[in-house]
């Protein structure tokens, strides 16, 4: 050990005993994640309202910890909840199992499931814990119509995909999404919020 080591190390002292300090008002006030947070899962919707996932269970075999479970089904014209051939019937994810490790997100080939910053996950109930289709499907947005229903972005599905806008602007064929409000980071903080009122 140097002389001048001891000083050193008290030079960090000092300098951060003359730092502004921050204290988290966490749960008085929500706390702001990153923005590419692991937290919840969100099954996404086509800017029509149908929905992207296909049933092809990727996602449920992807997953280290076998939180996932989903049952496929064949659409048909009469009952369509996507625009393609199947849809994804029964989904499951078991938060009790789940690590929050985004293998699923990464397995998906239709970006049907995504991440979303909602953290606050804890319950006194196993059932609740599991959360089906219902409570992971995303919100119908300004121009969305709840499934099941005909394809609304085109006939058939090669028009419904392929006429999808170059990446880098919004898909806008359902209508204009100019007034939707973004989803809050902490979505788990308002419902606890809106619990307590
Ligand atoms: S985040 Fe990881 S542990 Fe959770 S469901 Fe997805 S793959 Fe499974
Ligand atoms: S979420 Fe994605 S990977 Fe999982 S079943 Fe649906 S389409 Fe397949």
């Amino acid at each position: 050990m140097g002389v001048l080591d001891p000083i050193a190390g008290f030079g960090v002292t000092f300098k951060t005993m003359f730092r502004k300090t921050f204290t988290e008002q966490y749960p008085a006030k929500p706390k702001v994640t990153a923005p590419r947070f692991h937290g919840r899962h969100q099954l996404n919707r086509w800017p029509d309202g149908l929905e992207k996932c296909v049933g092809c269970e990727l996602c449920a075999w992807a997953c280290p910890a076998d939180a996932i479970y989903v049952e496929g089904a064949q659409n048909t014209e009469d009952e369509r909840f996507s625009p393609g051939e199947r849809y994804g019937r029964v989904y499951q994810i078991n938060y009790q199992r789940c690590i929050l490790c985004g293998l699923c997100v990464e397995a998906c080939p239709t970006r049907a499931l995504t991440m979303t910053n909602e953290f606050e996950l804890a319950d006194d109930s196993r059932a609740s814990l599991i959360y089906e289709k219902s409570r992971l499907l995303g919100p119908l947005l300004p121009g969305m119509e709840a499934p099941p229903h005909e394809r609304r972005l085109g006939d058939d599905e090669q028009a419904y995909f392929l006429g999808l806008p170059n990446t880098g602007r919004p898909d806008d064929r359902a209508g204009d999404l100019g007034g939707t409000v973004p989803q809050p980071m902490n979505q788990g903080y308002l419902n606890r919020k809106r619990k307590e009122a």
